[in-house]
This record gives structure tokens, sequence and C-alpha cells, in this order.
């Protein structure tokens, strides 16, 4: 939509990325430039959050990355305000605001209120977290689908999965949120029938600069899951086609040895 997208009384959810400025789409940047004011989550990295212009009011609305945080209601009542105010709001979402960003909500508010609302896409942590260790999330013959899957359970709540059918094989799952609960999701899958062999990448900080990647496997999950320092996002991808990820590695640590 171009040229005047973003009159006042219009909410833009956009998609920030994975983290890395350079992987906003032209249109977010514009639209951050554009905005009177941009409600941000605890996911949106510092260096993205550096593009939103001085003069323009920036509101965090997150209080730790990966976890919902402030009351939903209470982030849908403040872009209704801001809208009925009359700004230009950009609702900033890590990633891609379509992929467990509780978008749905938000744009009903913003619509039963009576103001527009648009999208902007972003490059959801999946694809970020492939491109970094430069593997498919689908392979010929081996990964005919992706998952993404979220592993967030409310307080207390046992994870509510079809583990069976994330167990068959022949995917990638992308498991979002399931840091803290890694080794739970691992031997879920492992009782439902996947093998303990499956190869995993755990991504922590994809596209950033402190990126840390890891290859293992099913049975190590909860191990490795441990050893991460820190409690930066995480992205967890287990599937045959991660299997080239584990041979890198003991290619890296074969080097080492010599
Ligand atoms: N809308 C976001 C996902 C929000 S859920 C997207 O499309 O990416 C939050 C979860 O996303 C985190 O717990 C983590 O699992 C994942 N995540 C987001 N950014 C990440 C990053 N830079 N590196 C690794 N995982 C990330």
């Amino acid at each position: 939509m171009q040229p005047d997208d973003f009159a006042p009384g219009t909410v833009w959810l956009v998609g920030a990325g994975p983290g890395d400025p350079d992987l906003l789409t032209m249109k977010a940047v514009r639209l951050i430039s554009r905005a009177d004011i941009v409600f941000y989550d605890a996911l949106v990295s510092k260096r993205v959050r550096a593009l939103i212009r001085e003069g323009t009011k920036g509101v965090n609305v997150g209080k730790r990355s990966g976890r919902h945080s402030k009351d939903q209601s209470a982030i849908n009542a403040m872009l209704v305000g801001a809208v009925r105010a009359g700004k230009r709001v950009v609702r900033l979402k890590g990633g891609d605001p379509m992929v467990f960003g509780r978008a749905t909500e938000e744009i009903s508010a913003i619509e039963a209120a009576g103001f527009r609302v648009c999208v902007c896409p972003g490059i959801t942590a999946a694809s970020a977290a492939a491109a970094s260790a430069g593997l498919s999330l689908t392979l010929r013959g081996v990964a005919r689908d992706v998952r993404f899957v979220t592993a967030h359970s409310r307080r207390g709540a046992a994870l509510d999965l079809d583990w069976a059918s994330l167990a068959r094989g022949g995917s990638t799952l992308a498991f979002y949120m399931g840091r803290d609960v890694a080794g739970h999701i691992a031997r879920r899958l492992i009782e439902a029938g996947m093998s303990g062999a499956t190869p995993v990448l755990v991504t922590c900080n994809a596209s950033l600069p402190d990126e840390q990647r890891l290859a293992t496997r099913l049975d190590l999950l909860d191990l490795a899951t441990r050893a991460l320092a820190g409690s930066a996002p995480t992205l967890i991808l287990v599937g045959p086609a991660m299997a080239l990820a584990e041979r890198a590695r003991s290619g890296a640590m074969a080097a080492e040895a010599d």
C-alpha cells in the first residue's frame, strides 16, 4: 500500500525480524520512521529500536523475551487509546507478527474500536536460525514440511501438543519458546516414537552478534540446553534436515583435534 498508507488514526503491526536491523523490510523501516508512537516488545532488539526517530515516543510493553508479559488486554487498550488520539501507531513485534505474536487479539481490538489496522510481515526466528546455520528447513525426500510449534503453556499446565503427530518424522519441527521445557519436549517426542538420535539445532539470539548455535541430538537436548548461559530467546529445530549441523560440528571438532 502506497503512498499514504499511514494516515493518522492507523495502526501498523510491524514485524521487527529476529534482531539484525538489516533483516527488516524496507517497508518496516519506512513505517517506523513515520510513526508518532511505537509500542514494542522485549524481543525487539536494541539495534532495531535505535531506528525509532528522536521525537517519536517508544513504549516498552514487554517484560521479557519470549514470554507473554504485560496483560494482553492492557496492550490492546494502549493501542486503541493511541489510535483514538489520532496518532500514527506502530506496534513492533519480534519476528513475524503473525507467528506466535497474538496479532489476532490486537487486530480484533483495534477493528472493534473502529480503526484501520494493517500488517507488515517480518522474518520469523525459524527462518533466521536456518539461514545462520546454512541449513534448509525443508529437504527433498527428508523433510517435506515445517511445523511451527509453541512450547509455551499456561503457568503450571502441561504442554498440550499432539506428540504422536509431531514424532511421526519427515518434518522439521521449529519449537518457539521451548528453552525452559527442552528436556520435556525431548522426552515426549522420544516416548512418542521419535529416535533419540534425531538431529537438533539450538539457536540463541539468531541473527545478532552474540548468536550461539549448538548442534546436538534429541536424547542430549536437555543436557545441551542446560549448558547454555543466560536467557536469550532460543529456537529449537528438530528433524533429519538438521543432520548437516551435526556433521559441521564434528567437522569443527575434528579440525580442532588436528
Ligand atoms: N513472532 C516471533 C515469535 C514470538 S514467540 C517470530 O516470528 O519469530 C518468542 C520466541 O521466538 C522465543 O522464545 C524464541 O523461541 C523465538 N525467537 C524470537 N527471536 C529469536 C531469535 N533472535 N533467536 C532465537 N529465537 C528467537
